[in-house]
């Protein structure tokens, strides 16, 4: 039975830094719905540049493409042993669907990890967060800096700063989280799959005791 995990915790909380290495460790797939917005809207796709408008201002992109955009690549070929999902699901709506989906391909959610941070560490956290271009590789000007300034360590490519990084639109996302995504919580604590984790530890502690968690359901 495929194994699927849904990483849950507001922007800035780590869930991108965390999401590479234990899909690495596990064998999962890396499904990051905002990268996959950031790569059409590179391709300039129609559903990139639909997808921008929402992003900039720090709002969710409708249900109906979120939810299709998910489903199509959880229906691919590396997906067949699970997927580790980070931002996705948003919302009660996406949550139900994505129930329905994993139902169709012979799985469920078995483990919802939230990874809690407070709002104030968020915005410090965002406004020092430089992004790969090429494969959106996640780096911080103080907490987990790369080698040479500018330059990802990984493959090379420039660092940015995201537009919706910016204080303000950060603001509006946690808004945002606490009104239509943190009902999420709840939802799957009834369901007994949430299992909390303290996001302000350094990334190496936050990624033993996540691994900690996703061991101990593998195989269940
Ligand atoms: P999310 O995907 O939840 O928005 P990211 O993984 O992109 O979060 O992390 C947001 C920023 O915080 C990045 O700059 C990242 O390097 C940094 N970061 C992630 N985890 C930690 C941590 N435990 N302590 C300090 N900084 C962190
Ligand atoms: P963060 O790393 O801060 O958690 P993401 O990269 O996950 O941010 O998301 C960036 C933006 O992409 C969101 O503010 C939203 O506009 C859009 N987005 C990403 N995932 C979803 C989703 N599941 N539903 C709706 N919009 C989404």
């Amino acid at each position: 039975m495929p194994t699927y995990i849904v990483l849950l915790g507001p922007p800035g909380a780590g869930k991108g830094t965390q999401a590479a290495v234990i899909s690495e460790e596990m064998g999962l797939a890396h499904i990051s719905s905002g990268d996959i917005f950031r790569e059409n809207l590179k391709a300039q796709t129609e559903l990139g540049k639909m997808a921008q408008e929402y992003m900039n201002r720090g709002e969710l992109v409708p249900d109906d493409v979120t939810i299709a955009m998910i489903r199509e690549r959880l229906s691919r070929p590396d997906c067949v042993a699970g997927a580790l999902l980070d931002g996705f699901p948003r919302t009660p709506a996406q949550a139900k669907a994505l129930d329905e989906m994993l139902a169709t391909l012979g799985g469920k959610v078995n483990l919802v990890p939230l990874i809690s941070v407070p709002a104030e560490v968020l915005v410090e956290r965002l406004g020092g967060r430089w992004t790969c271009r090429a494969q959106g590789h996640v780096y911080h000007a103080k907490y987990n800096p790369p080698k040479q300034a500018g330059v990802c360590d990984i493959d090379g490519s420039e660092l940015y700063q995201r537009e919706d990084d910016q204080p303000a639109t950060v603001e509006r996302r946690i808004r945002v989280y606490s009104e239509q995504t943190a009902p999420l919580i709840e939802y799957y604590r009834d369901l007994d799959l949430l299992c909390e984790v303290d996001g302000t530890q350094p990334i190496e502690k936050v990624t033993e005791a996540l691994l900690q968690a996703v061991r101990s359901i593998a195989g269940k």
